[in-house]
């Protein structure tokens, strides 16, 4: 590793020697933390999530006044502009150009080549769709593989495409992971615990990077986590992409998804038992099996291209400027939803996620009261998460400052109301050289950890921070716990369920003057410290070793370092 030759002796012995890294920090008292802006965060949750604002739906009339109520908070607190136009001045925003594609006239699936033609219907039997901006999409006699899980991970030495070549031929893939349904998380796929081979999205990039002309997954309601439905309504209107410069042409034609009798009934033409395929795919060593049969399918595309913006705000570093930490919330919310028993049909997005927001302002202000940190502080509200992490993607895509410069960071959404916690979810677990900063930052703030809720629901691959995680840069992806200071397990669920089935996403989902700020406000020194202690270190976290983001990571930092 390059890295730990180039660093300094006492960096090196903990980065490079250590297996636990500790931050540089050996004083014993707790930094100080300049005083959280109540005012402030109150003032930006009321403006962005009140009723003129209309619930901040991207490439609406509210998209320029969010923006703008965004850069004065961040102007305010003394924060530049991060990014450069095209005319060379330095400016506040990113554009993010999108493509909305929504697939029409689609024909049925058919399947040749077994002693019978089988013929599925689409929407009840199987969806597709197109990552290509293209006007037509059509699959023809693309010859069916099953891959098993569709995994390629070097790390854990698996590699379920091993000795096939997939050119112009269909992926049929499961879904999920091979140990999905051990109880606890210690399989090589961390058990039970999602990882991001087990994500649907996953499966797709996979089959394009092997050059797959198409991807088929496997619907089955348990390791899947959501009945078909769900599959159904979700791909059956728009899908939303952000435009990239050759249109998607490095994807594969069409992806989609077939219910499970259908995936049983092809593999029988094929004289294959799904069960018996699926037994063998979670064994080490599994080999794809080319099912000597050939999938057909076609559909229109309508295409509509728009424009939204994510905003930087820079703080420059005072020894190591060309270093990076992130702060990132989402700005976007879901715009004019369905109306409400009273007719509301402003889906406003306080909690979700105007609270994140006023967080990246307070940070801005704490920042800059504090004094420049070693490295360059970045503070950057996303657009589009809502439709899909399209503002962080495209900012991952097209970074304003390099990934492999940029540290880590810390993402913020959806901060809850109600009283300061006795403790801190975690979400996605143990993954990287971040837990340490973090249990030390606990053990200074008096937190305990408590597990995730759901590990096999994988929310970790599922809000912006991911969009980083997934080409290399670590980042911390930390609640409150629901254990309260005031009222206990008891206060913290109670809240927590109102949020979860009465606002969330619903036009209830509105700032109130009587809200408790008390919990923000410890989220905010939370998130405080955990940029301060990566923007004062010199030390570059990275994943653990069988951590499905490692490689990607030790690859980018190698390329780096050699230039
Ligand atoms: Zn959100």
């Amino acid at each position: 590793m390059k890295i730990c030759t180039s660093l300094g002796r006492r960096v090196l012995a903990l980065l490079c020697g250590a297996a636990l890294v500790m931050p540089l920090a050996t004083s014993h008292a707790a930094p100080a933390v300049p005083p959280v802006d109540e005012t402030l965060m109150r003032d930006t949750i009321r403006t962005l999530s009140s009723d003129e604002f209309e619930g901040r739906g991207p490439g609406t009339a509210a998209e320029p006044k969010t923006l703008d109520a965004i850069i004065a908070r961040f102007k305010a607190a003394g924060l530049q502009p991060g990014n450069t136009g095209p005319d060379g001045k330095p400016t506040w925003l990113q554009d993010v150009p999108t493509a909305t594609i929504t697939g029409t006239n689609r024909s049925p699936l058919t399947i040749t080549g077994g002693a019978e033609a089988l013929t599925f219907k689409p929407s009840s039997d199987f969806v597709a769709g197109s990552y290509r901006i293209t006007p037509h999409t059509e699959v023809k006699d693309s010859e069916l593989v099953f891959v098993g899980y569709g995994i390629n991970a070097p790390e854990l030495g698996w590699n379920d495409y091993a000795g096939i070549d997939m050119k112009g031929k269909t992926a049929v893939i499961l879904v999920n992971d091979p140990d999905y349904a051990m109880d606890g998380e210690d399989g090589l796929f961390r058990g039970r615990r999602m990882t991001y081979y087990g994500r649907w999205t996953y499966k797709f990039e996979e089959a394009a990077r092997q050059g797959a002309t198409a991807a088929l997954i496997i619907h089955d309601t348990f390791p899947a986590a959501y009945g078909w439905q769900v599959v159904e309504s979700s791909w059956s209107g728009a899908q939303h992409f952000v435009q990239t410069a050759n249109d998607g042409a490095d994807q594969t034609i069409a992806n989609g998804w077939v219910q499970k009798p259908v995936a049983e009934a092809i593999l029988k033409a094929a004289g294959k038992d799904l069960a018996a395929l699926t037994a063998a795919a979670q064994t080490k060593g599994f080999k794809a099996v080319p099912l000597g049969l050939k999938a057909n399918l076609s559909f229109d595309n309508t295409i509509e291209k728009a424009n939204s913006h994510n905003v930087v705000g820079l703080l420059p570093g005072k020894t190591r400027p060309d270093e990076y930490v992130l702060y990132t919330a989402h700005w976007d919310h879901l715009g004019r939803c369905k109306p409400d028993a009273s007719g509301d049909d402003i889906c406003n997005g306080a909690v979700d996620n105007a609270t994140g927001v006023a967080a990246l302002a307070a940070l801005a202000k704490m920042s800059r009261m504090a004094g420049p940190a070693a490295r360059s502080q970045v503070f950057l509200a996303v657009t589009l998460e809502e439709s899909g992490l399209l503002g962080s993607e495209y900012y991952a895509q097209n970074p304003v400052f390099p990934l492999a410069k940029t540290v880590g960071g810390v993402n913020m959404d959806a901060l809850p109301v109600g009283s300061p916690a006795k403790d801190v979810t975690v979400t996605g677990g143990d993954k990287s050289e971040l837990t340490a900063i973090l249990h030390k930052v606990e053990a200074e703030m008096g937190l305990s950890e408590a597990p995730e809720d759901h590990p096999e629901r994988g929310y970790y691959y599922r809000s912006d921070h991911f969009s980083f995680a997934k080409r290399g840069v670590p980042m911390f992806a930390v609640e409150r716990g629901t254990d309260l200071v005031v009222g206990g397990k008891a206060a913290g669920t109670a809240i927590s369920d109102d949020y979860t089935n009465v606002r969330y996403h619903q036009p209830s989902d509105e700032y109130e003057e009587s809200w408790d700020m008390s919990g923000m406000k410890q989220d905010v020194k939370l998130f405080y410290r955990l940029g301060r202690e990566l923007a004062d270190s010199a030390l570059w976290p990275n994943w653990h070793p069988n951590d499905e983001f490692r490689a990607i990571r030790d690859k980018s930092l190698a390329e780096t370092k050699g230039k």
